[in-house]
C-alpha cells in the first residue's frame, strides 16, 4: 500500500511539472536529464561536441516529438518530460544513427524455436496463474505471424533457466518511471536473452490503468528478443514496438510489427 501511495505521489508530481512547464523557462536540472537521455538512449555520443549535440536534438524531433522545433523552449521542456515517462529500456539509436532490426544469428530455417523460462516469482499483486497466462499470449501474438502459410518463430517452455533462449523475470531496473522494462536478444546463456520488468514499478495481469500491463509491456520486449528494433512510424496507431509505454491492455500487434519481423525473416 505504502509503496501504491507513493507511486500516485509521483504522479501528481508529475502533472505538477507538467503543468509548470508549459508557463516557465527549462532550468539546468532539466537540461542535465536531456542531455543524459540523449545519450543513454543513443541520441548522442558519450563525448559529444556543440554540433552533435544539435544533430541528436534533430533526430530526438524526428523520432520522438515530430513538428517540434528542435531549437524552442517548448521542445526542450516536452523532451524533458519524456526523461521521466514510462518506456523501454531498450537504446533507440547508436550514437545519433537510428537502430534497425537484425535476424537472429542461429537462424538458418523457419520455422525456428525458441525456448522460454517464466521466473516463479510473480511481481506484488499478481498470482502465479495470472502472469504465467499474459506471458503467454504474448507469446503466442509473435507466433501466430506467418510468412504465407509458413510460421515464422515457434515457442517452447523450460524449467531450467540455463537451457532458455528467454528468460522472463523482475528486477530492481530504476525506480518508478522511467525504464520499465527492456531486454536483450534471445540466446542461450544464463545472464543472456533475459527480458527485466522493473520490480518497483507496478504491475498487473488484467485491464487496469494504475498499473503496467505485464502482457503488454512484454508484447513489445519479445519483439526485441526475435531482433526488432523501436519503430516510431506511423504514430496513429503507435506500433507495438514504440518505445513509449501506455498503462493500458492491448496484446495486439499492429501491421508495422508484423510487416518488419516478416521482413527481417524474409530471406535465407
Ligand atoms: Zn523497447
Amino acid at each position: 500500500m505504502a509503496q501504491k501511495r507513493e507511486r500516485q505521489a509521483v504522479r501528481s508530481e508529475q502533472q505538477i511539472v507538467r503543468r509548470l512547464f508549459s508557463h516557465a523557462k527549462i532550468g539546468e536540472e532539466e537540461k542535465r536529464c536531456v542531455r543524459e537521455f540523449l545519450v543513454s538512449y543513443g541520441y548522442l555520443p558519450p563525448d559529444f561536441n556543440d554540433e552533435q549535440f544539435k544533430q541528436g536534438l534533430v533526430l530526438a524531433r524526428d523520432l520522438l516529438l515530430p513538428g517540434l522545433n528542435p531549437g524552442s523552449k517548448e521542445f526542450l521542456a516536452a523532451l524533458a518530460l519524456l526523461t521521466g515517462a514510462p518506456r523501454c529500456g531498450v537504446r533507440d539509436a547508436d550514437s545519433g544513427r537510428v537502430l534497425q532490426g537484425y535476424r537472429l544469428d542461429f537462424v538458418n530455417a523457419l520455422p525456428f524455436t525458441l525456448r522460454y523460462w517464466i521466473t516463479p516469482t510473480p511481481p506484488d499483486g499478481v498470482t502465479l496463474a495470472a502472469m504465467r497466462a499474459t506471458l503467454r499470449s504474448a507469446l503466442l501474438r509473435w507466433h501466430q505471424v506467418e510468412i504465407g502459410q509458413t510460421t515464422i518463430v515457434n515457442f517452447e517452455e523450460t524449467s531450467v533457466r540455463r537451457e532458455a533462449h528467454i528468460k522472463f523475470l523482475w528486477t530492481e531496473i530504476d525506480g518508478i518511471g522511467s525504464r520499465i522494462a527492456d531486454a536483450m536478444p534471445a540466446e542461450l546463456g544464463e545472464d543472456r536473452g533475459i527480458i527485466r520488468f522493473d520490480s518497483l514499478d507496478s504491475w498487473t495481469a488484467v485491464e487496469n490503468l494504475d498499473d503496467f500491463h505485464i502482457g503488454t509491456i512484454a508484447l513489445h520486449e519479445i519483439g526485441h528478443s526475435l531482433g526488432l528494433a523501436h519503430i516510431f512510424d506511423p504514430p496513429d496507431p503507435k506500433p507495438t514496438m514504440d518505445p513509449n509505454f501506455d498503462q493500458r491492455e492491448d496484446l495486439s500487434l499492429e501491421d508495422i510489427d508484423i510487416k518488419t519481423l516478416r521482413d527481417i525473416y524474409s530471406h535465407q
